[in-house]
């Protein structure tokens, strides 16, 4: 099947690629931008390569099942995606004040998608087109798919597939899984006994509810919902369950939850390089679908960006990647991005500059594991030093850039964000290079925090690693004549963290010079381990930490750092609350947020801080998320921090 221009929005759209119907409807939370950034474009164009059609809806009026309805109703199937961020990220600071903005909609608007919007769109699907199946999917969906701590509900939720009503729930970037779907559903008998079909074919990748009675043979049991909640250390040991089984597959788990049982079947393979190019090779625009009177932020914040790989081997607790893209990196060959950036190039009106390339990680491209990862026992292959059966490939990457950055076109070649400063280290040659001819003035990095203990509960790298590596990017820097910069990411009030510990980073920032810019109050963003350590207040072993969990508590900490940019009727700047020593006078336990409404505009602080699950939006790639299982693919660094 012809690939169309831009996936259709509309019957006309249809009527004049000849579709008289469509086989796939995407419903997405984003606006559709036709970028490899946008997940529901990439999953959209992937089944088009298939031979199905396949629309778009985006950013629906969730009120009305109406929307969901200017192509008709799908043969197949429906697939919904909160985006490429939870819709509570994207709706609500790290102090649940509501955002003002909206990178991920025309106009940078906020309030074009519901809170919960996988849910809130499956509903919608359900009352739009009666007994068709409906796939729940993207980074949202992926993150909730068992048993979670729901920071903005202040307590546990159960799957989002049981909240939804899907037929079944995609994780991870779905590419094979979301075609096994649309192949399955193809078949009459299969489409009418959707939650039937896909319990008896069991799809890697997948998610769905069985009858208790009903789960398959030799599945691995996990705490159940209400085992969690009288045990919240059980969540820790659940999280660190879904860790091991995406990075090692094994058998299915199942998780008992309100008289149902979850299956959770083992995830996808990795795709191949043969198979990442394909991906990329698809003929993306990079541009937003022409019914877009107002421009979306994040297309000017990915247009210039390319992702060379997927997957961060890194493993920290607070990010999503390990659960959605996983460990394993999975890379593109360097003829398809060369592919790729000749492309950009014929464009006469592209400026010349690669303004980031990499993936989560900007320096693991093509690095992989010699070893059998179905018994590693490791949380990450980098940390608490490098495995001895990590293989990087960074002077590789290095020559690949020099290539790149030939193509006639190409002024400028740049890594900006991403960079994993211990694995740096492992290369000079990639030192040398990365500072002298692909940083272009400031670099960003993230240390996170400089106390072990707390780094040990990140799973991040300190100790002298991190002056090691200023050490010689800014020798580096002077020896190729820039005068260059570091952007340290820090994040406050992390599990473990005491105010001591904020002091003693802002003393380490004093030493050396530098001013924190970026520093990220820990959101416990659902699914992750470091999120489950926040609920339970114990590390990975079980062992209790000190956890800020008010958001006087945290914000107290985050000014230990930061001080108040608006000082409040005449207070000092850089002091919490003056009317209460402790600062204590807003301490009360965290409020819920409104269910099903939208943001009004009143918050601040977008876009996320950074690029990955987050997703600066680092260039738009921050994230990951989108499609079923989709998103950013090749999301960067960060998961759904923000
Ligand atoms: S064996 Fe080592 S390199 Fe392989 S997945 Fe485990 S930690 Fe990573």
């Amino acid at each position: 099947m012809r690939q169309p221009k831009y996936l259709p929005m509309t019957r006309e759209e249809m009527n004049r690629l000849g579709w008289d119907e469509l086989d796939v409807l995407l419903i997405s939370g984003d606006a559709y931008l036709d970028s490899h950034i946008h997940g529901a474009a990439v999953l959209g164009r992937w089944l088009v390569e298939h031979g199905f059609r396949t629309g778009i809806v985006a950013q629906p009026d969730w009120r009305s099942p109406e929307s969901l309805l200017p192509m008709g109703r799908p043969r197949i199937m429906a697939g919904v995606t909160a985006g490429a961020l939870d819709s509570l990220v994207a709706h609500y600071t790290a102090f649940r004040k509501k955002r003002s903005d909206d990178a991920y909609s025309p106009g940078g608007r906020a309030g074009l998608r519901p809170n919960r919007a996988s849910l809130a769109y499956t509903g919608l699907a359900r009352r739009a087109f009666p007994g068709l199946p409906v796939i729940l999917g993207g980074v949202e969906a992926s993150m909730r798919r068992a048993t979670h701590y729901d920071f903005w509900d202040n307590g546990l939720r159960r799957s989002a597939l049981l909240d939804a009503k899907a037929d079944v729930l995609l994780y991870g970037m779905a590419e094979r899984s979301f075609l096994a779907m649309a192949r399955l559903f193809s078949r009459d008998q299969a489409r009418r006994r959707a939650a039937e079909a896909v319990a008896r074919e069991r799809p890697p990748g997948s998610a769905y509810a069985v009858s208790p009675g009903s789960e398959p043979a030799g599945a691995e049991n996990l705490p159940s919902h209400e085992a969690i909640a009288k045990d919240p250390s059980l969540l820790v040991k659940t999280a660190l369950a879904f860790e091991r089984q995406m990075l090692r597959g094994g058998p299915a788990m199942i998780q008992r939850s309100a008289g149902r049982t979850m299956v959770f079947e083992p995830p996808e393979a990795p795709l191949s390089t043969g198979e990442m190019d394909r991906v990329y090779a698809l003929p993306f625009t990079r541009k937003a679908h022409p019914s877009y009177t107002e421009p979306i932020p994040v297309e000017e914040m990915g247009k210039d960006s390319v992702v060379s790989h997927r997957g961060c081997a890194g493993g920290c607790s607070f990010c999503s990647i390990a659960l959605h893209q996983g460990r394993s990196i999975q890379s593109r060959s360097e003829q398809s991005i060369r592919d790729e950036i000749r492309s950009l190039a014929s464009d006469p009106a592209w400026k010349g500059s690669i303004s980031d390339i990499g993936g989560p990680s900007a320096n693991m491209w093509n690095a992989s594991c010699a070893a059998d990862r179905s018994a590693c026992a490791r949380h990450s292959c980098l940390f608490p030093k490098r495995c001895r059966h990590f293989r990087h490939a960074q002077n590789e990457q290095v020559a690949m850039l020099r290539d790149l950055a030939k193509i006639p076109g190409v002024k400028h070649v740049r890594i900006a964000s991403g960079v994993r400063h211990d694995l740096a280290l492992a290369s000079d040659g990639y030192m040398r290079a990365l500072a002298g001819e692909f940083t272009g003035g400031q670099l960003k990095i993230a240390p996170e925090h400089v106390t072990e203990r707390i780094l040990t509960l990140m799973r991040k790298p300190g100790g002298r690693g991190l002056d090691e590596f200023i050490g010689k990017f800014t020798a580096y820097s002077a020896g190729a004549g820039k005068e260059q910069y570091l952007i340290p990411y820090l994040m406050s009030a992390f599990p473990g963290t005491t105010d001591d510990d904020m002091r003693n980073l802002h003393s380490w920032l004093r030493k050396h010079r530098m001013r924190p810019q970026q520093v990220q109050c820990f959101i416990p963003t659902p699914g992750t381990v470091a999120s489950a350590m926040f609920f339970a207040e114990v590390d990975g072993e079980g062992n209790p930490i000190p956890v800020a969990r008010t958001d006087a508590q945290r914000l107290r900490q985050h000014r230990l750092l930061v001080p108040d940019p608006a000082p409040a009727r005449g207070r000092p700047e850089g002091r919490f609350d003056r009317r209460s020593p402790g600062g204590e006078r807003r301490d009360r336990p965290p409020r819920r947020v409104p269910r099903g409404k939208p943001p009004r505009g009143e918050g601040r602080g977008w876009p996320p801080r950074r690029g990955d699950s987050g997703r600066s939006p680092r260039d738009g790639r921050g994230f990951s998320g989108g499609m079923p299982g989709g998103g950013p693919p090749g999301g960067r660094k960060g998961g759904d921090r923000a």
